[in-house]
């Protein structure tokens, strides 16, 4: 069974600049085979005695050429302009039997990208060898650890690339060690997760930022709405930012749901009960409404898989009444304070003096919460 898993990339500017070079060397490669392949159509059509084109011909011819002709090629994955000229062949295939319109050039900056074979790339934890590039670190790990990789694909989505591996699961689990372990083997154990705009903290002190790769697509997301309802209604411009508007939303659930995965397979992997705030409140009235919608949605989805996870694990999940001030809370002497600003990230309480980081802190007050009521409920 193939599965396919997205992972983003943090590339240092050197290995921005070599998987570029990649792309833009499978991009030519396609748009030379392309142009041959018309060419050798059209003289087959005149004398039906000539090989009719192929991919794998254009790819031989490429081959030899490459080393005179195109020296800067070899500055490229090897296997990058090859992929190129057997996905044009695909896409005659496609043509032929009437599933697609006739292949057409490709254009710099669309979609941008290349394919790299099964052997020629590695992953290990949060990093991915590519050809030439080397080891490039990943917001992530791959989600089928220890799965046969069939291929990846590399991919650039307004300046943030992406390797897609395509990896041979077997039996279509997902192998994430967290999973593989019976409920019987939970810890009796409690934990608050206070989810954050910036991070999500727990109680036991883990902190886990939000990917930068996803808080680069919230912003990006902001903008192009503003676009989309700044142009005019009915535009062909319009249509343009909509379609980009809406590749940036399936890109940041993407990101989002990759990493929420792993985050909540470890909490029910770890807890036999854990607290979250029963709406997201944690002080976001400053941010205008997009970026509270996006924030929330992120929120959405954690406590959807926390509590799809912990239902199959048999762990509990209390939601905090909305009325629970987990951040007001001094989580040392249990003193209320009445104002908190969102600006104060640190602060110390009046009663008893402790300092509190405010997420940990609301983190803490969560799993007492959680303790309280997982006595209650036995
Ligand atoms: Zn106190």
């Amino acid at each position: 069974m193939l599965k396919t898993h997205e992972i983003a990339l943090d590339p240092s500017d050197r290995q921005r600049t070599l998987l570029a070079k990649s792309a833009g060397t499978a991009r030519f490669a396609y748009n030379w085979a392309l142009s041959k392949w018309n060419g050798q159509y059209g003289a087959w059509k005149a004398d039906p005695s000539l090989d009719k084109p192929t991919q794998a011909n254009l790819r031989k011819e490429l081959n030899r050429a490459e080393r005179e002709s195109f020296p800067w090629m070899l500055d490229a994955a090897k296997c990058a302009p090859q992929e190129a000229i057997i996905n044009l062949g695909k896409a005659f295939e496609n043509f032929f039997a009437g599933r697609a319109a006739y292949p057409t050039f490709k254009k710099r900056g669309a979609h941008d990208g290349f394919k790299v074979s099964a052997g020629f790339f590695k992953i290990s934890e949060n990093r991915i060898m590519l050809p030439k590039t080397g080891w490039i670190k990943t917001f992530e790990a791959l989600r089928y650890e220890g799965a046969k990789l069939a291929g990846a694909a590399t991919s650039r989505t307004a300046d943030q690339w992406f390797a897609s591996a395509v990896c041979e699961a077997a039996g279509g689990a997902e192998s994430q060690g967290a999973e593989s372990q019976g409920a019987e083997e939970t810890a009796e154990k409690t934990a608050g997760i206070d989810a954050g705009v910036r991070e999500y903290a727990a109680s036991d002190g883990d902190r886990r930022p939000v990917p930068r790769a996803y808080r680069n697509l919230e912003r990006q997301i902001i903008h192009a709405q503003r676009s989309v309802s700044r142009k005019e209604k009915g535009g062909k411009n319009r249509s343009k930012a909509k379609l980009r508007l809406a590749k940036l939303h399936a890109k940041a659930a993407s990101i989002r749901s990759d990493w929420l995965r792993r985050m909540t397979a470890e909490i029910v992997h770890e807890n036999s009960a854990a607290a979250i705030e029963d709406l997201n409140v944690g002080g976001m009235k400053k941010n205008h409404r997009l970026a509270k919608s996006i924030a929330d949605a992120a929120f959405g989805e954690f406590r959807r898989q926390l509590e799809c996870k912990a239902k199959e694990k048999g762990a509990k999940i209390i939601a905090a009444g909305r009325f629970y001030p987990s951040g007001k809370i001094c989580s040392v002497c249990g003193a209320k304070k009445e104002r908190l600003p969102l600006s104060e990230r640190v602060w110390n309480c009046e009663i008893c003096g402790s300092r509190h980081d405010r997420d940990l802190n609301a983190a803490v007050n969560l799993k007492k919460y959680a303790d309280s009521s997982a006595v209650s409920a036995c």
